[in-house]
C-alpha cells in the first residue's frame, strides 16, 4: 500500500504543536511506517509539494505571506487539519487584533532598545495584515484538533484515524486551551 503523504506547516504560531506532535514519542515510529513527510519544518523542503493526502497546519494567518502560503496549501493537500488553538481560532496569535497592527509594533519593536547599545529593532518581518485571521477564514478547512497545544494523544488520534480513512472523534481527546 502506498504512504500517505503528510505535511505539517507552521504558520503564526509557537511551534507548541509541533512540539506536541513530537510528543507522540515512539508512536512517530508507527506514524513513520505509514507516511511519507513530503514538507514539514522537520524535513528539509523548501516548497509545498503537490499531492499533498494530509496537512497538519500550526498557527494563524498575520502576513500576506501566511494567506500565499495557505493559498498553495489548499490547492495541493486532499485534507487539511487545523492544529491547535491558533489556527482554529486565532487564539494568541490574534491578541493583537484587540490593539491593532499599529499598536502591537509601537510596543512590540519600537519601544524597545538594546540595553548596552541603544539600538532598536527593525522591522525585519514579512508584511503584516492589519487583522490576524484563523485558518477557517481564510481556506475550507476539513478537521479542527483545538488545544493550546493539542496533547499528542490527540494528534495521534486523529493522524492514525485519518491515514486508516476513518472519522475522528476529536473531542474525546481534547478540548479548547487543554
Ligand atoms: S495553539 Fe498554543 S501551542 Fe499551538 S501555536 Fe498556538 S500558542 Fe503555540
Amino acid at each position: 500500500m502506498a504512504k500517505i503523504r503528510l505535511a505539517t506547516v507552521w504558520l503564526d504560531g509557537c511551534s507548541g504543536c509541533h512540539m506536541s506532535f513530537l510528543d507522540m514519542d515512539e508512536r512517530l515510529l508507527e506514524i513513520a511506517s505509514k507516511v511519507e513527510v513530503v514538507c514539514s519544518p522537520y524535513v528539509d523542503a523548501k516548497e509545498f509539494p503537490k499531492n499533498v493526502d494530509i496537512t497538519l497546519i500550526e498557527g494563524a494567518i498575520s502576513s500576506e505571506e501566511d494567506a500565499e502560503k495557505l493559498r498553495k496549501i489548499r490547492k495541493n493537500s486532499r485534507l487539511i487539519v487545523a492544529l491547535g488553538d491558533c489556527g482554529v481560532t486565532g487564539n494568541v496569535s490574534a491578541m493583537r487584533n484587540l490593539v491593532g497592527l499599529e499598536a502591537a509594533f509601537e510596543h512590540a519593536y519600537d519601544g524597545l532598545s538594546d540595553h548596552n547599545t541603544g539600538a532598536r529593532p527593525c522591522r525585519v518581518v514579512p508584511k503584516q495584515l492589519e487583522r490576524v485571521s484563523a485558518l477557517h477564514e481564510m481556506a475550507r478547512i476539513d478537521y479542527f484538533l483545538p488545544g493550546c497545544p493539542p496533547p499528542a494523544d490527540a494528534i495521534y488520534h486523529i493522524l492514525t484515524t485519518l491515514i486508516e480513512g476513518g472519522e475522528p472523534a476529536i473531542f474525546d481527546h481534547t478540548r479548547f486551551g487543554k
